[in-house]
C-alpha cells in the first residue's frame, strides 16, 4: 500500500517534483506501524524538505485509501551503494555472472580532481586500467562525503565496460550475504561467487569491525583473490591501522598495496565540483551563488549536492531566479556559519564601508557613539569569525587597553543583540557581507 501511495502522489504533484524528491523515497517496512508510516530519504535536506512539503499530502492519500489516519515520518537513511537506482546486471564474456549495483553517474569523467583527492583518483584510475598489478589491494580512506564511493564505483563502471566481472558490495551486504549462506549451508556458492570475480570492490569495510567470523571468511577470500592476481579495492573512513576491531592479519594485508586518502576539498575544488554537478543536472547557477555555496557549506560534498538540489527546487517551485539573495535566504538554515579564512582586516574593511566610518577610526580610541558601536561590532565579529585570535590579540588590534576591555565590549554588544532585533539584523548582515565578500573573491580555505 505504501508504495502505491507514493504512486498516487504522482497525480498530485508535477513530474519534476516527483522525480526530484519522491522517487528517492523508500518505504521503511520494519519501522512502520498502522499509525505511523515511515519513509526513508537519502539525505537530511530531502528529509526536511519532504517532511514539510509532502508528509501531509501522503498522509491524506493514505487516509482516503484505507480509512486509517497514520502520521507520516520521513527519516534519513543513506542507502548503501546506490541512491539513483541504476541497477545493472551484466554477464562478462567469460560467462561469469556479475551482479553489481552501480550508480552509472559515478564515473572517472564525472569526478573532479583537485589536490585533495588526486592521489586517490590517480590510483583508482590506474587500478581500473591495470587490475591486479601495481596496487593490490587499493585501499581508499577518508571522511564522509568526500568521494570514496564515487571512486570505487568508477573503478567498477570502468571495469564492467571492459568486460570484466565485478562485484561491488558494501561490507554490510557482504556480511549479510555471508550469514545467509552460512544459515542455508550454501557456503560453497558464496565462496565461488566472491572468489571468481576479476574485481572485488568492498565499500566501507570498517563496518566489519568486530565481526570475527565474517572477517575470517573475508581473509580467505582476500588471500585467494590476491593469489590469482585479481583486483581488490576497499574503502574505509580511516586508514587500516586506525580501524578498531580488525584482526591484525587483515589490517596488514590492507596495507600490502596502496593506501590513498581523500581529503576535504579546498575552495577551488568545491567550486569546480559545484559547476560539474550543475552541468550534470542541468542547473544554472551564477558565479556568485556558486562561490557562496562553496564558501559556506561544510566540506561534505554529499551535503553540497543536496544544497544545490534544495536551492533549485525552491527556485522552481516558487518560479524565482536564483540570485545571491535568494540563495542566502533559502540556505540560511543549512549553513553552519564557518569562517572562510577571514582576517581582522577583512572585518574592518567591510564594517568601515557599510557603516561609513574610517578604518583608522574604528581602531582608534575615539569615543564618538557611532565609532564605539562600530568598534564593538568589529570586536564581536572578530571573536565569532576569527576564533584563532585571542582576547589580547583583539585588544591590540582594536587599540584597547587589555583583554578586560575586550570582554567589556563583548558584554555590551551581547546586551544589545539580545534586546534589539534591528541591531541583530544589522550585525547579521554585516557578518554575511564579510563572509560572502571573502568567498566571492574565491579565496582559498
Ligand atoms: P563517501 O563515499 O566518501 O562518503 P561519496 O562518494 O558518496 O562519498 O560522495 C558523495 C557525493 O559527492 C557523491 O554524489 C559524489 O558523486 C560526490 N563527489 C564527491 N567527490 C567528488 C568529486 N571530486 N567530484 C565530483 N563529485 C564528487
Ligand atoms: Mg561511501
Amino acid at each position: 500500500m505504501s508504495d502505491q501511495v507514493l504512486d498516487l502522489l504522482k497525480s498530485e504533484i508535477s513530474a519534476e517534483e516527483y522525480k526530484k524528491f519522491i522517487s528517492s523515497l523508500r518505504f521503511d517496512e520494519k519501522n512502520s506501524t498502522s499509525d505511523n508510516i515511515v519513509f526513508l530519504a537519502p539525505n537530511k535536506l530531502l528529509v526536511k524538505w519532504i517532511q514539510t512539503k509532502y508528509a501531509d499530502k501522503i498522509a491524506h492519500i493514505y487516509e482516503s485509501r484505507t480509512g486509517l489516519k497514520p502520521s507520516v515520518n520521513i527519516r534519513h537513511h543513506s542507502f548503501t551503494g546506490n541512491v539513483k537506482n541504476s541497477a545493472q546486471k551484466t554477464t562478462s564474456n567469460t560467462g561469469k555472472s556479475t551482479s553489481t549495483i552501480l550508480n552509472s553517474s559515478y564515473t572517472f569523467e564525472n569526478f573532479v580532481v583537485g589536490t585533495s583527492n588526486q592521489l586517490a583518483f590517480g590510483a583508482a584510475q590506474s587500478t581500473a586500467m591495470n587490475p591486479g598489478q601495481q596496487y593490490n589491494p587499493l585501499f581508499i580512506y577518508g571522511g564522509s562525503g568526500l568521494g570514496k564511493t564515487h571512486l570505487i564505483q568508477a573503478i567498477g563502471n570502468y571495469a564492467i565496460n571492459q568486460g570484466a566481472s565485478v562485484i561491488y558490495t558494501t561490507s554490510e551486504q557482504f556480511l549479510n550475504d555471508f550469514l545467509y549462506n552460512l544459515r542455508n549451508h550454501t557456503m560453497e556458492r558464496f565462496r565461488q561467487k566472491y572468489r571468481q570475480c576479476d574485481f572485488l570492490l568492498i565499500d566501507d569495510i570498517q563496518f566489519l569491525s568486530k565481526k570475527e567470523q565474517t572477517q575470517e571468511e573475508f581473509f580467505h577470500t582476500f588471500n585467494e583473490l590476491h593469489r590469482l592476481h585479481k583486483q581488490i579495492v576497499l574503502t574505509s573512513d580511516k586508514p587500516p591501522k586506525k580501524i578498531a576491531g580488525f584482526e591484525e592479519r587483515l589490517t596488514t594485508r590492507f596495507e600490502w598495496g596502496l593506501m590513498a586518502d581523500v581529503q576535504p576539498p579546498g575552495l577551488e575544488t568545491k567550486i569546480s565540483i559545484i559547476r560539474k554537478k550543475c552541468e550534470l543536472d542541468n542547473i544554472y547557477l551564477d558565479d556568485d551563488v556558486i562561490n557562496y555555496i562553496a564558501a559556506h557549506m561544510e566540506d561534505n560534498i554529499r551535503e553540497i549536492e543536496s544544497a544545490i538540489i534544495y536551492l533549485n527546487a525552491h527556485a522552481n517551485l516558487l518560479s524565482k531566479k536564483i540570485t545571491i539573495d535568494f540563495a542566502m535566504e533559502v540556505m540560511k538554515d543549512m549553513i553552519k556559519e564557518r569562517a572562510v579564512n577571514i582576517t581582522l582586516d577583512d572585518i574592518i574593511k567591510v564594517i568601515a564601508r557599510e557603516l561609513n566610518i574610517k578604518p583608522s577610526d574604528i581602531k582608534s580610541k575615539k569615543r564618538a557613539q557611532p565609532i564605539v558601536e562600530a568598534r564593538r561590532i568589529g570586536i564581536y565579529l572578530a571573536k565569532t569569525l576569527t576564533p584563532e585570535n585571542k582576547m589580547k590579540d583583539l585588544a591590540e588590534f582594536f587599540g584597547l587597553k587589555d583583554h578586560t576591555a575586550v570582554s567589556h565590549a563583548m558584554r555590551k554588544i551581547n546586551e544589545l543583540l539580545q534586546n534589539d532585533e534591528n541591531f541583530q539584523v544589522k550585525v547579521e548582515e554585516l557578518k554575511s557581507k564579510i563572509t560572502s565578500s571573502k568567498a566571492a573573491k574565491g579565496e582559498s580555505v
